[in-house]
């Protein structure tokens, strides 16, 4: 797609410092890391977020999150890493070219992603799986 910053990089117009490249997926160091070797791994051809990834992607995705991960984890020492994709603003997505980021993570670093929330009860947990269950497709 024409001014989208990742199909550029996809597509060799805007340089990048390439981990990984297959026929459908693109993988890269992300600019602003998290720990250094954090890895940005994108289908080349534009999908805005998860819900626009054509299924038969994911196939590709996951083997290149595998091989990645791995590879990402040796050359940096790494304990462990995380796989992060964000949909939407308010999820904190801000290149509008689905992407995974492979965050390599280390013992005691420290990091935290989650703040948490409770459920007022069982009840109110269950009925909360029951309206996610009724929008399935
Ligand atoms: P997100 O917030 O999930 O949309 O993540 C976007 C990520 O893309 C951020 O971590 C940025 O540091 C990274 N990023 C943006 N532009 C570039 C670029 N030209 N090369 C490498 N990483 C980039
Ligand atoms: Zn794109």
């Amino acid at each position: 797609m024409a001014d989208c910053i990742f199909c550029m990089i996809a597509e060799g117009k805007i340089p990048s410092s390439k981990v990984f490249e297959s026929d459908t997926v693109y993988a890269f160091l992300d600019l602003n890391p998290v720990h250094k070797g954090h890895t940005l791994i994108i289908p080349k051809k534009h999908a805005k977020d998860l819900l626009r990834l054509p299924p038969e992607l994911g196939r590709d995705i996951v083997e290149a999150m595998q091989n990645v991960g791995r590879a990402v984890m040796e050359a940096t020492g790494a304990d462990g890493f995380n796989v992060i994709q964000n949909n939407g603003r308010a999820a904190g997505q801000e290149v509008e070219h689905v992407h995974w980021h492979i965050i390599p993570r280390f013992d005691g670093d420290g990091l935290a992603f989650w703040a948490q929330t409770k459920y007022e009860s069982m009840d109110a947990m269950n009925a909360m799986a029951a309206q996610i269950r009724a929008r399935l497709v």
